[in-house]
């Protein structure tokens, strides 16, 4: 998202304009994305979306043909799965949602929704099948309500109100001193990380789409917020396929299977309780995870955060 986020300020006009040509937040992805060279091939079909199963089959990747990022990557998330990808800064996390997105073309190997290539089907309907909530995200000059309803052009302010509730901004979003109506984005009122991410939720519920990928903050939420945001996160997955880029570990204890990676490979892989047990990277991973949320409770008990 840093690198959407980071044009996005230099190209204020640009994004203006675009923002009213756009029909959703992958699209603008696409627009603003790294790699026009990705074209739909000749006579692409729709993706038909039949239970929503993703399989990446020894999936190679290189940004430059010099140094490879991801190495025989190999996964399936079955319908309804999630499935959680954990690993140090680099590994190549995002790179693997990047590529679900086909905003770059494996190297080798191939990607597949439902049994489809993703590179046989059109961009328009790959993305309308992926729900995206980013780590940042981008709020529109615009009211609370447009950016909400961003998600399902269209959406009935009951169903945006259902939304809200259900990604838990509802009450922060009726406490503001114009409700739906507050403008919001650079111009308006500026939403704190947790919120921004409970606003890309509720876009998401209305989006609806069989096919998700979270990718989690790196910052520290407070407990609180951070609990919030899991349940949020946990009604928006139920019953989609979901991959989540966890950076924080306490959130992928209930994934049904976690894959750990390390310089591009999938250096372990399994539940929790079973990489737990194993007491490899993962286990080493989550000890110290541990002791740096108990030293953060410390903190947020002392009144030294928020
Ligand atoms: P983090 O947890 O910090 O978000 P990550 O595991 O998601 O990290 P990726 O963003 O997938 O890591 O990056 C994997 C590697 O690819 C990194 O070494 C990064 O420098 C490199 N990389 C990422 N994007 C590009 C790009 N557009 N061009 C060239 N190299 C890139």
């Amino acid at each position: 998202m840093l690198q959407l986020y980071q044009p996005l300020n230099f190209m204020g006009m640009v994004y203006r304009d675009i923002k009213q040509a756009i029909v959703d937040i992958e699209a603008m992805f696409a627009i603003l994305g790294q790699n026009p060279e990705i074209d739909d091939l000749p006579g692409a079909q729709a993706l038909r979306v039949t239970a929503g199963d993703v399989r990446f089959e020894d999936v190679e990747f290189a940004y430059d043909s010099e140094r490879p990022i991801l190495r025989g990557i190999s996964f399936e998330a079955r319908p309804g799965q999630t499935i959680a990808l954990v690993g140090p800064s680099g590994a190549g996390k995002s790179t693997i949602s990047r590529l679900l997105f086909r905003f770059y073309e494996p190297t080798g190997g191939r990607i597949l929704i439902d049994g489809q290539d993703i590179r046989q089907v059109t961009q328009t309907s790959l993305r309308a099948a992926i729900g995206m909530v980013p780590q940042d995200t981008v709020l529109f000059n615009d009211s609370i309500l447009y950016n909400i309803r961003y998600g399902r052009e269209g959406a009935s302010d009951a169903d945006v109100d259902t939304a809200a509730e259900n990604a838990q901004i509802d009450a922060f979003i009726r406490s503001l001193p114009h409700g739906y109506d507050a403008a919001v984005g650079e111009r308006g009122l500026k939403l704190s990380g947790g919120e921004k991410q409970r606003v890309a939720i509720a876009r998401t519920m209305l989006k609806a789409p069989p096919i998700l990928v979270l990718d989690e903050a790196t910052s520290a939420l407070d407990t609180f917020t951070e609990r919030e945001i899991q349940s949020a996160l946990e009604r928006v997955s139920r019953g989609r396929t979901t991959i989540v880029i966890a950076h924080r570990l306490s959130t992928v204890v209930d994934a049904d299977e976690i894959l750990v990676l390390d310089k591009g490979v999938i250096v372990e892989r399994g539940t929790h309780d079973a990489l737990i047990e194993r007491g490899g990277v993962y286990a080493a991973l989550w000890s110290r995870q541990r002791e740096a949320d108990a030293a953060e409770e410390t903190l947020q008990r002392a009144g030294y955060r928020d």
